[in-house]
C-alpha cells in the first residue's frame, strides 16, 4: 500500500466518521444525553448500574451521574465500578463506542476532529476501549507468537518525532492538556517475574529480529554481559548499542537488563501451537492483521499489537459487537486508569480474530 493509496483510505474513512458522527448528533448531543444514553441502557438490557446496596432502580429520566439511590437513600454514583469511572467528559466515549460498534477503526487525531478532546485524550480513549474488547477475547481466540507481527511494528504516530523510539507512543497518554481526572495511583506493583517455567532456546527468533537487533543479540548468552563489554565486542557508538538493547529487552522482550550494566538473554517459553492450527491458516491470520495494521494505523508498536489486534476484532465482527455491545462491555468493566495502559505489555502470544471473521472482511 503506497502513501498516496492510505490517504484516500483515510480520506473515505474520515467522511464515514463525520457521517455517523453527525447522525448519532441529532439524538445525542452533551453529557446529559450520554448518561441519558446509559440509563436507556440500563433499562433495555437489564440491571447494568447497581448500587452499593444492591439496588439497581434507577429514574427513568437522569441526565447527571449522581442520583439518590431510592433503597439506602445514599447518593449513587451510577458510573463507579465501570470504565466510565472518574471520566471528565462522557460524550466523547459515547462518540468513540457508536463508532466502534459501527465497525469503525479510527486513530486519536480522527477522534479528536469529531470531539473537543485532546490528542492524549482522544488516544486514552482508544486504549480503554481497546483493553475492554481484549477482555472480551476469551480462550477459544486462537494465540500467535508476537514475533510474527515484527514487520508492523515500525509505530511513528503523528505525536512521536521522527526517528524516535517506537515507545514513545507511551507518552501520548502523559500530554499535557488532558482532560481526564483518572487518580494514579502510585502503589504500582514492580514485581519482576522471574517465573523460572520450562524454557528453551527459540532459534528462529534471533532470524526473524532487524540485523542490528540481532548482530546485538548474537552477542549474548545466556551468561551475563556488560555493556562496555558489548561495546569492545560490537564496535558500536554507546548510544545506538543502548537503543538496540531497548529494543531487545522491551519490544523484544528478548534479554534481560541486570543491576550493574548487565545483560543477559531471556529464556523463551515455548510456544505450544494449538495442534488443530494449520499453518497456512496461521498466515493467512498474521497477513489478515497485518493488512489491518496497514490500513488504519501504518505501524504499531509490540506493546500495544495485542490492543490493535482486539480492535481488529470490534471492526471485523459486526455480529458480535452490533446492539450496544460494546456500552455494556464498557459498563460490566473494571475501571482503567491512565496507568493500566501505560503498564500495557502485550503477552508474547496475540490472540487474532477468529477465522470466520477475517474471511469475512477479506471479502467485503
Ligand atoms: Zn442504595
Amino acid at each position: 500500500m503506497d502513501k498516496s493509496e492510505s490517504r484516500q483510505i483515510k480520506r473515505v474513512r474520515t467522511k464515514r466518521i463525520k457521517k455517523i458522527v453527525n447522525t448519532l448528533k441529532r439524538t445525542t448531543k452533551n453529557d446529559g444525553d450520554a448518561i441519558q444514553k446509559l440509563v436507556n441502557l440500563h433499562q433495555r438490557h437489564g440491571k447494568l448500574f447497581r448500587c452499593r446496596c444492591g439496588n439497581t432502580q434507577l429514574p427513568k429520566q437522569l441526565r447527571v451521574r449522581i442520583t439518590k439511590c431510592g433503597v439506602c437513600r445514599r447518593n449513587w454514583r451510577i458510573t463507579a465500578g465501570t470504565i466510565f469511572h472518574r471520566v471528565r467528559k462522557l460524550f466523547p466515549y459515547v462518540i468513540a463506542i457508536h463508532l466502534k460498534q459501527s465497525g469503525i477503526s479510527f486513530v486519536a487525531d480522527e477522534l479528536v476532529s469529531v470531539t473537543d478532546v485532546s490528542y492524549s485524550t482522544a488516544s486514552l480513549i482508544i486504549k480503554k476501549l481497546s483493553m475492554v474488547i481484549f477482555g472480551e477475547m476469551n480462550d477459544e481466540f486462537q494465540e500467535f507468537s508476537s514475533v510474527s507481527f515484527l514487520p508492523v511494528y515500525s509505530r511513528r504516530s503523528r505525536a512521536t518525532p521522527s526517528y524516535s523510539h517506537p515507545r514513545a507512543e507511551e507518552g501520548e497518554f502523559w500530554q499535557e492538556g488532558s482532560g481526564e481526572i483518572d487518580d494514579d495511583d502510585d502503589g504500582v506493583d514492580e514485581t519482576h517475574d522471574d517465573a523460572s517455567e520450562e524454557v528453551s532456546e527459540v532459534s528462529s527468533v534471533a532470524a526473524s529480529l532487524p540485523a542490528d537487533e540481532a548482530f546485538v543479540y548474537d552477542q549474548i548468552s545466556d551468561e551475563r554481559i556488560s555493556f562496555n563489554t558489548l561495546l569492545d565486542r560490537t564496535n558500536l557508538k554507546s548510544d545506538k548499542l543502548s537503543l538496540l538493547l531497548i529494543n531487545l529487552q522491551l519490544d523484544f522482550q528478548l534479554i534481560d537488563h541486570l543491576d550493574g550494566e548487565l545483560y543477559r538473554r531471556r529464556a523463551v517459553i515455548e510456544e505450544k501451537p494449538k495442534p488443530k492450527q494449520k499453518v497456512h491458516e496461521q498466515l493467512a491470520a498474521i497477513e489478515s492483521f497485518k493488512d489491518y495494521v496497514k490500513s488504519i494505523h501504518q505501524g504499531i508498536s509490540r506493546k500495544y499489537a495485542q490492543l490493535y489486534a482486539a480492535d481488529c476484532w470490534c471492526a471485523m465482527d459486526q455480529d458480535r459487537w452490533d446492539n450496544d455491545a460494546l456500552f455494556i462491555a464498557c459498563i460490566r468493566s473494571e475501571p482503567k486508569s491512565r496507568r493500566d495502559i501505560v503498564d500495557f505489555v502485550s503477552p508474547v502470544t496475540i490472540k487474532l480474530p477468529p477465522r470466520k471473521v477475517r474471511s469475512r472482511l477479506s471479502s467485503s
